[in-house]
């Protein structure tokens, strides 16, 4: 958390800037809003500025505690910290929309003194109908009508029984800013109607609150998505009130990264389960390998180069080099990624992150490391290297190290497996057992397992080495594909490997 007060002073070249990421609290974290979160957090720990995280709650029928909880559990998991905000405070606070509505109330008064704000009595049937007359295209929408009403006129509709909603009075002037990451960006006079940011009960909409809480956080860059470009004219025309009020120390700079696309093209709909972050964990993605991929919805660490830590992402960002064109989500690419990290974790940090997966399924006693047996730890610290190199998901870890934690008696073998025994099998299976029965239990290790099998069944049966040792990968593993067996055998112990050498071969046997 930073101690400063806020920046009150005009961003320069010289002032770091602040950011912030402030999601609404509705369904379950998007990849989208992550890639934002993101893309704000690295630009604020590559400049040296503030990160601030709050939560726009003010759609009270829209949010929930459940996605405000998820929102915060999500940021966490991915390591995205934040200086100022939800949980950690600091001199702006409350951080949630839903708690600051006397500070929206002082800003509205503020806003109506300077007659920057006029009441607006027309109902949409009211203004329709003058569009129609006047010939006005019904997109074009509010014909601000009302700019000059005289008090007289302001008195009649009250009379009426009518309350106003209340518009800002949009500047009469193109409106231009230099987007940070599409450049100049204009729109035109009268293209943006007045438009209400306080409700007729008197509740502010988000069109009010957003800027009003990035003034008073001093906010200086705002990254947010390409769906809110249409709604930044509107904003810099209240930002340039409160910065005539003294209550915004400036307009800050906006950038507007590009959409995040689904498989095809299609929009990443919330329906779409690739949309939902959690989908992701629960797969196995780590967050090293997911902060990678989302960082290449729109940006690159250079040429040719895909595969990146947070560190060097931090070090190389920069927002102006983000590319505003449609960024798809590509699954395997993601994926590939993520297998490359895995790869790089340190091998004691690899088998703690495996743990929650193996206990998911039910196959290791706790969730955490530390929790686990010693016979589990056991098999683990030897079972983690033979897979950390093959692995492209942690969720694949039950499905290729689950042979190793089951009892003997509860292995199934696959039906692909089985497929693969051909009638030499038996003698395959004789064979291995006599070779490991002879090997004292002191010495059964890989080398040791490894010569004594292919002595017997290369050596002595005269099996191609390539058929030699299938049979025995489904007699222990019950799979067609395994970690290498051999160290598996040696994992698993003399005992147990004979076991199951010997169940496979009984039931052969029976067939
Ligand atoms: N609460 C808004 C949203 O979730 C954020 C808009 C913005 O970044 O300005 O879409």
């Amino acid at each position: 958390m930073t101690e400063t007060a806020p920046d009150t002073t005009a961003p320069s070249s010289t002032t770091a800037p602040t950011l912030r990421f402030c999601p609404s609290p509705t369904g379950t974290p998007h990849v989208g809003m992550i890639r934002t979160a993101l893309f704000n957090w690295a630009q604020a720990r590559h400049t040296g500025g503030a990160f601030v995280f709050r939560i726009e709650d003010t759609d009270a029928a829209r949010d929930s505690e459940e996605s405000y909880a998820a929102i915060i559990e999500s940021l966490r998991w991915l390591g995205l910290d934040w200086d100022e905000g939800i949980d950690v405070g600091g001199p702006n606070g409350p951080y949630r929309q839903s708690q600051r509505s006397e500070i929206y109330a002082e800003v509205i008064e503020k806003l109506k003194a300077g007659g920057y704000l006029y009441p607006s009595f027309s109902t949409p049937e009211e203004i329709e109908a003058r569009n129609v007359v006047a010939g006005r295209p019904k997109q074009m929408g509010y014909d601000n009508a009302e700019r000059d009403l005289t008090a007289e006129e302001i008195a009649a509709f009250e009379a009426e029984g009518r309350a106003p909603v209340w518009r800002l009075r949009m500047p009469e002037e193109d409106l231009t800013f230099d987007d940070l990451i599409r450049g100049e960006v204009t729109f035109k006079a009268g293209s943006v109607p007045d438009y209400v940011v306080v409700r007729a009960d008197g509740k502010p909409l988000y069109t009010l609150v957003n800027p009003v809480d990035d003034a008073l956080m001093g906010v200086t860059q705002v990254l947010r998505g390409e769906d809110l470009l249409s709604s930044t004219p509107r904003q810099i025309a209240l930002y340039r009130a409160l910065v005539e009020l003294g209550i915004a120390a400036q307009v800050p700079e906006f950038g507007h990264m590009p959409l995040v696309r689904g498989e095809g093209n299609k929009s990443f709909s919330k329906r779409d389960p690739e949309s939902d972050l959690f989908h992701h964990r629960e797969r196995g993605f780590i967050p090293e390998g997911l902060l990678n991929y989302l960082a290449l919805l729109g940006w690159a660490i250079g040429p040719d180069r895909d595969v990146f830590t947070m560190a060097e992402l931090v070090e190389a960002f920069d927002v102006r080099d983000v590319n505003p064109n449609p960024a798809q989500f590509d699954l395997q690419k993601a994926e590939a990624i993520n297998a490359q990290h895995l790869r790089m974790l340190a091998p004691e940090d690899f088998r703690a992150r495996l743990v929650p997966y193996l206990a998911a399924a039910g196959l290791v006693s706790a969730h955490e490391d530390e929790a686990l047996t010693e016979r589990e730890r056991e098999i683990l610290d030897d079972a983690a290297p033979l897979v950390q190199e093959r692995m492209t998901l942690l969720g694949e870890a039950p499905d290729m190290l689950g042979f190793l934690f089951v009892a003997d008696g509860a292995l199934e073998i696959d039906d692909d497996a089985r497929k693969t025994l051909k009638d030499g099998a038996t003698e395959v299976l004789d064979a291995a057992v006599a070779a490991l029965e002879s090997l004292p239990g002191d010495a059964f290790a890989t080398a040791a397992i490894e010569a004594a099998l292919r002595e017997a069944i290369v050596g002595g049966l005269g099996v191609k080495p390539r058929l030699a040792f299938g049979p025995l990968r489904v007699a222990v593993s019950g799979r067609r594909v395994s970690p290498p067996l051999f160290e598996s055998m040696e994992i698993l112990g003399r005992d147990s490997t004979l076991t199951r050498l010997r169940s496979l071969r009984e039931e052969l046997a029976a067939s």
